[in-house]
């Protein structure tokens, strides 16, 4: 094995600024002397994070998983919420929270994003939403999705986690729908440490979203409504606005990654890539391939352990799928055979290495070993 790499590779690392530059803006909120609540760090971020992403409305969030579960509940939803089960936890565990029962529409096998043509046969007089995720930065099929919501009233809200910065038809992806869930976690391509937000539409949300998130505080002595502690605070902003600089050179990176990986994966039989967005609209989040087990020759599994061997740490992503929780176990529409393609993708995707310091070599030697542990299956299995 000589092509064993000497540190761990994982499947993303955080874009960290400068250490010089955080300082410095550590400082200035020092100086400030405020460190959360609305300070001049989150205002300037959410300002930049407008222009950048093109929205109008943007309401920023300590995690994504509160601006979901706040922005659900500032849509006053009630009932049945038509979702995803190829998902993270957080998409269906913000409907939990809001006491909205998730009933799970089977996924498209080209972008395993919701499969639209599915979703009107589970509308019924209690479903008040489409709750749906643009996977890995392919996005959802998100004109027929308003048709259908448009034809039946509900509401349209999407988990763009992995979506920073991605546009479909020249216009930016939380265009679409009522609103849009963006994350800024650690791994996530633009971060805050943790961190989120909302982009919408209507603009009464933004007033009642800023209640939501201060405790439902109109001023110290008056309490609107019964909200949560979900603000960002000032070195998070900062950071936000250090990182927002690093972003395109990021994507830039993880452009010529995945072109490099493409290329030397597109030898290899059974291998498939599942971000497919175009060069100046892609987030670029995460590189993600299924095994099809009949024709590469071994399953997803067996690659996903074998590279330990090389020091390479792929991951199950998603894994497992949310259909599966214990605690949905009841519900008519986690029934495996509603669900077919769900199942069948969660056991081929895998998310290889990528970020923008990996380097071209490194994704070729990556390949390089997957090509080799797929040869050497093959010569094995001819002889036996
Ligand atoms: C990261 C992620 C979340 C959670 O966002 P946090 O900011 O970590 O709370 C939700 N949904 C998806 C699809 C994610 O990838």
């Amino acid at each position: 094995m000589n092509n064993y790499f000497d540190e761990p590779i994982l499947i993303t690392r955080p874009l960290l600024p400068a250490t010089y530059n955080i300082s410095r803006k550590i400082g200035e909120i020092w100086d400030s002397k405020w460190l959360t609540n609305n300070g001049s760090q989150h205002q300037a971020l959410e300002i930049q994070l407008k222009n950048y992403l093109n929205v109008d409305q943007l309401s920023l969030f300590s995690n994504g998983t509160l601006a979901l579960l706040l922005g659900l509940k500032a849509l006053d939803l009630t009932g049945d919420v038509i979702t995803t089960p190829f998902t993270f936890p957080a998409t269906v565990q913000a409907l939990d929270w809001n006491g909205l029962t998730p009933v799970f529409c089977d996924i498209d096998p080209r972008t395993l994003t919701i499969d639209a043509t599915k979703i009107e046969a589970l509308i019924t007089d209690k479903t008040s939403a489409i709750l749906a995720v643009h996977v890995f930065g392919n996005p959802c099929d998100v004109e027929a999705i308003q048709a259908i919501a448009d034809r039946h009233q509900l509401k349209v809200i999407y988990d763009g986690a992995h979506v920073f910065g991605a546009k479909i038809n020249g216009k930016p992806i939380s265009h679409y729908g009522d609103m849009t869930m963006l994350s800024f976690h650690a791994t996530k391509l633009f971060n805050t440490i943790e961190g989120g937000a909302l982009a919408f539409k209507a603009e009464a949300l933004a007033r009642k979203l800023d209640l939501l998130k201060n405790f439902g505080l109109a001023n110290p002595e008056e309490v609107l409504l019964s909200g949560l502690n979900a603000k960002m605070n000032e070195i998070q902003a900062a950071m936000g606005l250090e990182v927002l600089k690093l972003v395109d050179e990021e994507r830039a990176k993880r452009h010529i990654l995945k072109k490099t990986y493409e290329q030397h994966l597109a030898l290899l039989p059974g291998i498939r890539v599942l971000t497919t967005l175009e060069e100046d609209s892609s987030s670029y989040q995460y590189f993600v391939i299924e095994i099809d087990e009949s024709r590469f020759g071994k399953s997803r599994d067996w690659l996903h352990e074998q590279l330990k061997d090389y020091n390479v740490f792929t991951r199950k992503y998603f894994y497992p799928l949310c259909s599966d929780f214990h605690w949905y176990r009841h519900l008519e529409s986690t029934q495996r055979e509603n669900l077919s393609q769900a199942q069948k993708s969660v056991g081929q995707v895998l998310a290889m290495p990528f970020y923008g310091e990996l380097g071209i070599s490194s994704v070729i030697k990556i390949c390089e070993i997957i090509e080799e542990l797929h040869i050497s299956h093959k010569k094995w299995s001819d002889v036996v």
